[in-house]
C-alpha cells in the first residue's frame, strides 16, 4: 500500500472527456471516480469510464510490437515497416500509402500531432478518418449555411426551456458533435424547472423515456418532421427581428417554399405519427420563446442526413434561437480559440479517389467508405491504421476483410487486440490512456465552455508499449521522412504537449498547474457569431445543394412496407471498444430488439436467435422482445463481432453523394427464426 495514490486526469473513451480521479496502487489501477472539481463533468462518470481499470488490465491489451504475427523488438518492427513503406512509395508513389485515423488518434493530442505531420510529409492524398462514418453532415451543413465547417451548435442546457433531440440519445451517447457528460441530470433539471424535452426517435430510448413528448416516427423521416415544424413556425411566429438581422432574405423565401409541402397531414403520413403529436410539438414551439434543436447519429446514419441537419438549423434560426441564450450556442475553444479558426476555407482540399471519382478529398480527407475500393482496385498498397478498427466498423464487413488482407502492408497501431490487429503485418503496441499524459486537443472546440485540462500519466507503460508520437517519429526517422523534432526521452509527453498549448488562452504551465482543468476568462461572450461574425456575412437558410437533396428525397417513392433496422449505442460499450468488458456485464448484450407484434408475426421468441437479412448481407442475433420498439422497426447495436450490423450495409449503395456517408440505419431487413438455441451473444 506504500505507493497507493490518486491522480487527476480525464477519460478518453468518448469525446465527453470527463474529469476523473484514478486510484492506483503501484502499477495496479484500483478504481476510477468522477472529479467533482471538473467544471464541465462535475463529478460525473458513466459505466464505461468506471470500467477503465478492467480495460487497462484486460488480457487483450497489447504489450509488444509484432512482425507477421510474432512479437518483435521495436527496431525489428519499425526497420521492416520503414523499408516496405519506402518500397511502396518508390514503386507506386505516395498515394499508394493510405492512413486511417480513429478514436485512438483523436484522443491522443501528442500522437495526433505526429501522425498528421507524417501524413503531410509523406504527401499522400489517401487520408481517412472515422469522422466520415458518423458526422460529415454536421460539417457540411455548418459550412453551407455559415461559411465555416467548424461552427457546430449545441443546446444551451443551462437556460433551455424547450429542447428537441432528433435521433439523439445523449443519456447514453453523451453528445454528438458537442460533449454532454451528464445528460440524464441536465435533462431532468430542465424539466424540473418547467422546461420541456421532446425526443424524436423510432425507439423509446433512455432519453425518450423521460421526455415530455416522444415522437416515435418511422426511421429516416426526420427531414419531413423538421420541415413541418419550420413551416408552422414561419406561418405562426417567426422571429422577424432575428431573421432581418442575420439571414439572407432570398434564402428565407426559398426556405419557405421548400417546407410548404410538409403540411400536417402529409407529414403525419410520411412520418407515421398521429396528427395530435405533431400539434403538441408545434404548440410548444409557438409558445416557447426559444428552442434548442439538435440532431444525433440517428440522423447522420439515416436517409436524408444533410436535409434533416439543415432543417434543424433552420428551426433554430426561424425561432431566433441560433447563438442566443436558451437556444443553441457556438463553442469558443481554448487551445485553439474559435475566433481565429472560423474563416471560410475551401471544401475540396485534394484529389478525387481514383476508384470512386465522384468523391474528392474534403477538408483534408476522403470518405472512409471508398477506402475498400481504393485498395481492391490496386491504388492503395499499404495502410496505416491509428487507433481504429476498420475490419469491424466499415460498411460491408466481408469486402473490408478482403481489402485489408489484400494489402502489401497493414500496419496497425492500437492498445488492444481487435479484428483489425489480427490481420496486421506490423503491429504497433501503443500506450493506454492511463500510461501517458494528454490534453483534450481534438475536442477543444466541443466543450460547452472555453475549457482545457492537462491529464497526468497515472502509471508507467507496461511491456514494450510506446507513446504514439515516439512510434511515428521513429518510423519517420527510419524512412527519411522529415517530421517535427521529437524529445529524446520516450516518456517526455510534456515536451510534445507544450506545443499544443502554444496558441491557447493560457500557457502550458498555467494549464498544468490546474489539475481539474482551467476555464478561460477572456473568451468572447455567448452570441459572438450571429450576426456580426458569420463567415459568409449572412446565414444561408436554403443552400442550393441541400434544397436539391430535400426535393429529391421528398419526391422519391416511400420505402415499401416491411421491417427497418436501426442502429443503437449501448451504455457499457463505445463503438467496438469495451465489448470485452461489457460482455462480462449481465446486460445489455448486443441483442436484436423486436416489438412483440413483430416477434409474433415472425415466430421469434425472447432469447432465441434470428437471422437478419438485408439486400447486402446477413447476420444472426439473439432476440430481445421489447415494447420500446416501434412496430415494424428492429434495433441492433454496432461494433460487435456477432451480431454484425455492418454486414448488412454497403459501401457502394446508399452513400450520401455530398459526403460519402454510408447508411447504417433505417435498413430494410427480413427476419427468420434460428432453430438451434443461441446461448450467448459473443463479443
Ligand atoms: S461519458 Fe463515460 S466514456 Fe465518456 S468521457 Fe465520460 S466517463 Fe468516459
Amino acid at each position: 500500500m506504500a505507493d497507493r495514490r490518486e491522480v487527476r486526469t480525464f477519460c478518453r473513451i468518448c469525446a465527453a472527456s470527463c474529469g476523473i480521479v484514478v486510484t492506483a496502487d503501484g502499477e495496479q489501477i484500483v478504481s476510477v471516480r468522477g472529479d467533482s472539481d471538473h467544471p464541465v463533468s462535475q463529478g460525473y462518470t458513466c459505466s464505461k469510464g468506471r470500467a477503465l481499470p478492467a480495460m487497462h488490465h484486460h488480457e487483450d491489451r497489447l504489450d509488444d510490437p509484432a512482425l507477421a504475427g510474432q512479437a518483435a523488438s521495436w527496431d525489428e518492427t519499425l526497420d521492416d515497416l520503414a523499408a516496405r513503406l519506402r518500397t511502396v512509395v518508390d514503386e507506386h508513389g505516395p498515394d499508394a500509402v493510405a492512413i486511417y485515423r480513429s478514436a485512438g488518434w483523436a484522443f491522443d493530442a501528442a500522437g495526433r500531432y505526429f501522425i498528421d505531420s507524417f501524413a503531410r510529409a509523406l504527401g499522400t492524398n489517401q487520408i481517412y478518418s472515422s469522422l466520415t462514418l458518423d458526422t460529415p453532415n454536421k460539417l457540411l451543413v455548418a459550412d453551407l449555411m455559415t461559411g465555416s465547417p467548424l461552427l457546430l451548435p449545441f443546446p444551451d442546457r443551462e437556460n433551455a426551456r424547450l429542447v428537441i433531440l432528433v435521433g439523439q440519445n445523449p443519456i447514453v451517447s453523451h453528445g454528438h458533435g458537442v460533449m454532454w457528460p451528464n445528460a440524464l441530470q441536465e435533462l431532468r433539471q430542465i424539466r424540473a424547472s418547467g422546461g420541456k424535452v421532446v425526443v424524436v426517435d423510432p425507439r423509446i430510448t433512455e432519453s425518450a423515456a423521460g421526455a415530455d413528448v416522444h415522437v416515435q416516427l418511422l426511421p429516416g423521416t426526420d427531414a419531413a418532421l423538421l420541415g413541418h415544424l419550420v413551416r408552422e413556425v414561419l406561418a405562426r411566429r417567426p422571429d422577424t427581428e432575428f431573421l432581418d438581422a442575420a439571414v439572407d432574405a432570398a434564402s428565407l423565401d426559398l426556405l419557405r417554399r421548400c417546407v410548404e409541402p410538409f403540411d400536417a397531414a402529409t407529414t403525419a403520413a410520411r412520418c407515421g405519427v398521429p396528427l395530435a403529436t405533431l400539434a403538441e410539438v408545434v404548440e410548444l414551439l409557438v409558445t416557447t420563446p426559444r428552442v434548442a434543436t439538435s440532431c444525433g447519429t440517428g440522423v447522420s446514419m439515416s436517409e436524408a442526413p444533410n436535409a434533416a441537419e439543415w432543417l434543424s438549423w433552420a428551426l433554430n434560426a426561424v425561432t431566433g434561437s441560433l447563438d442566443r441564450p436558451g437556444g443553441v450556442l457556438f463553442t469558443r475553444g481554448f487551445l485553439r480559440p474559435m475566433e481565429s479558426r472560423i474563416a471560410s476555407r475551401p471544401r475540396v482540399t485534394g484529389a478525387a479517389a481514383t476508384s470512386r471519382p465522384e468523391f474528392s478529398q474534403t477538408w483534408g480527407e476522403l470518405p472512409a467508405a471508398v477506402l475498400n475500393d481504393e485498395i481492391l482496385s490496386g491504388g492503395v498498397r499499404a495502410l496505416l491504421v491509428f487507433g481504429g478498427n476498420p475490419a469491424k466498423v466499415f460498411p460491408d464487413s466481408d469486402k473490408t476483410r478482403a481489402a485489408l488482407t489484400s494489402l502489401d502492408v497493414l500496419a496497425v497501431h492500437d492498445v488492444r487486440r481487435t479484428e483489425t490487429t489480427d490481420l496486421a503485418t506490423h503491429l504497433l503496441a501503443g500506450t493506454g490512456q492511463l500510461e501517458r499524459a494528454d490534453m483534450p486537443a481534438y475536442v477543444d472546440g466541443t466543450f460547452p465552455i472555453p475549457f482545457t485540462q492537462y491529464g497526468a500519466r497515472v502509471v508507467e507503460p507496461a511491456g514494450q508499449r510506446r507513446a504514439t508520437w515516439w512510434i511515428v517519429s521513429e518510423l519517420g526517422r527510419k524512412m527519411g521522412v522529415r517530421l517535427p523534432e521529437a524529445p529524446n526521452d520516450p516518456l517526455d509527453d510534456d515536451a510534445v504537449l507544450a506545443g499544443a498549448a502554444r496558441s491557447g488562452r493560457a500557457t502550458f504551465e498555467q494549464i498544468k498547474a490546474a489539475p481539474s482543468g482551467i476555464v478561460a476568462d477572456d473568451a468572447p461572450e455567448v452570441g459572438w457569431v450571429v450576426p456580426d461574425r458569420i463567415p459568409r456575412g449572412r446565414l444561408d437558410l436554403a443552400p442550393a445543394e441541400l434544397v436539391d437533396q430535400l426535393e429529391a428525397w421528398r419526391d422519391a417513392a416511400p420505402a415499401p412496407p416491411g421491417l427497418a433496422l436501426v442502429n443503437r449505442r449501448l451504455p457499457h460499450q463505445m463503438n467496438s471498444l469495451l465489448r470485452e468488458v461489457a460482455s462480462q456485464q449481465r446486460r445489455p448484450l448486443p441483442t436484436l430488439l423486436v416489438h412483440p407484434q413483430d416477434a409474433a408475426a415472425y415466430h421469434l421468441t425472447d432469447g432465441a436467435g434470428a437471422h437478419v437479412r438485408s439486400r447486402h448481407g446477413e447476420t444472426t442475433a439473439m432476440v430481445e422482445i421489447s415494447s420500446a420498439m416501434r412496430p415494424g422497426v428492429v434495433s441492433l447495436p454496432h461494433g460487435w463481432s456477432g451480431p454484425d450490423v455492418n454486414q448488412l450495409t454497403s459501401d457502394v449503395d446508399d452513400l450520401d453523394p455530398l459526403t460519402g456517408m454510408p447508411r447504417f440505419s433505417g435498413i430494410a431487413v427480413t427476419l427468420e427464426p434460428v432453430l438451434e438455441p443461441v446461448v450467448a451473444a459473443p463479443a
